[in-house]
């Protein structure tokens, strides 16, 4: 991710963080309501991650029960 990238929110920033170093594919996508997707490749799975999460602590534990589940795929 570039310059601009980052989501603003800190814990779920760092949790996408944690994605990329596991071999996840991180998109931002500016254009639409949702700030972008982590995505798995192998297997074509995603998950939403949301501009502005009602609860941040529980976006990041999305994005990091993810990243536990397709970690082995990347
Ligand atoms: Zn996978």
């Amino acid at each position: 991710m570039g310059i601009g990238d980052r989501h603003q929110k800190k814990d779920v920033e760092a949790a996408l963080k944690r994605a990329e170093a596991a071999g996840l594919k991180v998109t931002h996508d500016k254009n639409r309501h949702n700030w972008g997707l982590v995505l798995c490749c192998p297997c074509n799975d995603y998950v939403r991650i949301s501009c502005t999460p009602r609860n941040t602590g529980d976006e990041a534990k999305k994005i990091d029960a993810f990243i536990k589940e397709h970690r082995a795929c990347a």
